[in-house]
């Protein structure tokens, strides 16, 4: 159970350690940093997520609205060849095709949301549209592609050579199961600096924002697990999996095995928590004790985080495996780098 006694402790001592400075470069900070932060506010999954930030910044520090901050925030990563993992340049599934899983919510419990999208950069873009021109909340496939281009979204090809390669490469064994904890294998263990090249078969982007207002978004968008079977989705792209967002309370999202996040809710769990009373970092972790105890032998081989934000700018994470990062950006300092606290 969630100690409130230890836990305004260790806000005490966080508060006493905040004084960090503007900085253009990330800093990196132990995790105990995650008190609360004054608005406008946003924070994403890992280290991409900086990057991310900066762009949602941009909106947020204007003044405008969470929402627009988040669009903007993930089309960084969206856009990113270099990024594997979420958008253009995203490593194909097992057929060679890139597919996109993305979602978006709003403050009012608006939502929109795409999966198995091909050909488009900015899935998230084309989730906002679903949200905001449809009466649905999802459109999968080529229903997804056909509205896409319905509305004037530019068809291209998301494959890039390195991403082809990477795939070709794999073909050689081709071994159906994806590399599940990949993070934990290729992460210095001092460090949550991630390592160059193609080898990151997932990570998600999920960001949560909280504007000037007072009000929360959330958007979450990947190219899902590498070497996928054609048509498999992840949790990014389902609300209250991947993204879940109540303006009342906080948001939550999720990176790592979408499979396991699915089957408990994992956003939404996270959501329900704060509103018990967890702070952030102690929904995380527990939305993740659920994972870890329905199915103790498995959760050894699998990442999944965490991500929270509450309605007062209180935020924190958690994972089952060392290696999850996520980026914060505020008034004080737009590139702080934070280790996630983890089981293992
Ligand atoms: N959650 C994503 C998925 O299952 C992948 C990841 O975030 O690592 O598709």
């Amino acid at each position: 159970m969630f100690d409130r006694r230890k836990f305004i402790k260790s806000s005490a001592i966080s508060a006493s350690l905040l004084a960090i400075g503007k900085s253009s470069i990330a800093n990196i900070i132990p995790a105990p940093l995650a008190a609360p932060a004054a608005k406008p506010l946003v924070i994403s999954t890992w280290d991409f997520g900086i990057a991310a930030n900066h762009a949602a910044w941009g909106v947020l520090s204007a003044g405008g609205r969470a929402l627009d901050a988040v669009e903007k925030g993930v089309q960084v990563p969206e856009s990113d060849v270099k990024n594997q993992s979420v958008g253009l340049g995203g490593l194909p599934d097992r057929d060679g095709i890139v597919t996109l899983d993305a979602c978006i919510m709003d403050e009012e419990g608006n939502c929109g949301s795409v999966a198995g999208l091909e050909h488009i950069e900015h899935a998230i873009s084309v989730a906002r549209m679903v949200m905001e021109k449809t009466p649905h909340v999802m459109l999968v496939g080529d229903g997804a592609l056909q509205f896409a281009l319905e509305n004037g979204f530019k068809k291209i090809n998301l494959l890039t050579p390195e991403s082809e390669k990477a795939w070709k490469e794999w073909l050689k064994t081709a071994k159906y199961a994806p590399v599940m904890n990949i993070e934990n294998k290729l992460y210095d263990k001092a460090s949550p600096t991630r390592l160059p090249g193609n080898q990151y078969n997932h990570d998600t982007i999920g960001m949560l924002a909280l504007d000037a207002k007072g009000n929360l978004s959330g958007a979450c968008t990947t190219s899902g697990m590498a070497y996928k079977l054609h048509g498999r989705v992840g949790d990014s792209p389902i609300i209250g999996a991947g993204l879940y967002i109540d303006n009342e309370i906080g948001g939550a999202t999720s990176t790592g095995v979408g499979e396991e996040v699915i089957r408990n809710v994992g956003s939404f769990l996270v959501v329900e928590l704060m509103r018990q009373g967890y702070p952030p970092e102690e929904a995380c972790k527990e939305a993740v004790m659920r994972i870890i105890k329905k199915k103790p032998a498995k959760a050894k081989e699998i990442q999944v985080g965490f991500l929270a934000l509450s309605k007062k700018g209180q935020y924190g994470a958690y994972a089952i495996q060392k290696g999850f990062s996520y980026a914060v950006c505020n008034e004080e300092n737009q590139s702080l780098l934070i280790p996630g606290k983890s089981y293992y």
